[in-house]
């Protein structure tokens, strides 16, 4: 018995009934790139993040904290400004979005999926002519003290975090994508307002977080971050955890907890493998040193 004006058949298990949605659904799966984010031991989105606890992501470790409902309410507000972005992007900027990418080499077997991807039109006075850009899009939320931060509220110049800055680049400058820009939006969670920056690829800038005397361009933070991580991989690879090496901060001697808001580096209070890290030396030690886990 069906209620539905356009369902032929029962609405039930046992028999399935017209195909609603199936030949659409089919004909988009058939057609739409398909994303070999396994083939891809390393992923664009640990950009920045601690050696160590690529190598336990990397090797599989099973995490020994799970996330909160802080954490999970946090990635809620995240989830909902991310959704929002990309659409406002595909409306007004006719980007692809959730867009997957790799590097599409044996060496590198890193990848991930670009927030939105889309074409523009750059005019400038360094242009001869109108040219047609490629740009990759990240969107990222944070709090409220954050987005003060990052927009210049403080002591510190406005600036993106170069993590945000890495993870676009490392989609852009991606053979799939071959972009020449990025272009980050950074969103205040709780008050909604939002700041922007679009950054050529192959433009020199002073990244204050990164290094505050030299001029770097986004592609050549790219290639520092490959090779990092495929060092971390080739590590893994031959029975050797990586040290904990956090970018920026350097060997953590002692991670803190996350009873220590305040600790120093940040990134070890949010780290799911804490309790594991912390029982073994910093340096790198060989992988048959983890505690079995079943
Ligand atoms: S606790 Fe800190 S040092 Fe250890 S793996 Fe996590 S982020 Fe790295």
């Amino acid at each position: 018995m069906s209620y539905f004006d356009d369902v032929e058949g029962p609405v039930g298990v046992g028999i399935p009934t017209t195909r609603l949605i199936g030949p659409v659904l089919e004909a988009r799966l058939r057609t739409k790139q398909r994303p070999n984010l396994t083939a891809n031991k390393l992923i664009a989105s640990d950009a920045y993040k601690c050696a160590r606890a690529i190598g336990l992501r990397v090797l599989g470790y099973p995490r020994d904290v799970s996330y909160t409902d802080e954490d999970r309410a946090a990635f809620g507000a995240g989830d909902f400004v991310d959704t929002t972005a990309k659409e406002v992007f595909a409306q007004q900027r006719n980007a692809a979005i959730d867009v997957p990418f790799d590097w599409g080499d044996a060496n590198l077997p890193i990848g991930g999926k670009a927030d939105s991807v889309y074409k523009t039109t750059v005019v400038g006075p360094d242009r001869e002519d109108d040219t047609t850009a490629r740009v990759v899009a990240e969107v990222k939320s944070t709090s409220p003290g954050g987005y003060r931060y990052q927009t210049g509220g403080y002591s510190a110049p406005a600036h993106p975090k170069v993590e945000w800055v890495l993870q676009a680049g490392l989609a852009a400058c991606s053979p799939t994508f071959d972009a020449d820009y990025i272009h980050i939006v950074l969103v205040d969670r709780e008050n909604l307002v939002s700041a922007e920056w679009l950054i050529g690829v192959d433009d020199p800038q002073v990244w204050a977080d990164w290094d505050p005397d030299e001029q770097w361009t986004v592609r050549q933070l790219v290639e520092s971050e490959l090779g990092r991580q495929t060092d971390v991989l080739m590590q893994c690879d031959h029975g050797t955890l990586p040290a904990r090496e956090v970018p920026g901060f350097g060997l953590v001697l002692i991670p803190p907890g996350r009873d220590e808001p305040k600790g120093k580096p940040w990134n070890c209070v949010y780290c799911p493998w804490q309790p594991t890290c912390a029982v073994l030396a910093p340096e790198a030690v060989p992988v048959n040193d983890l505690p079995v886990r079943i």
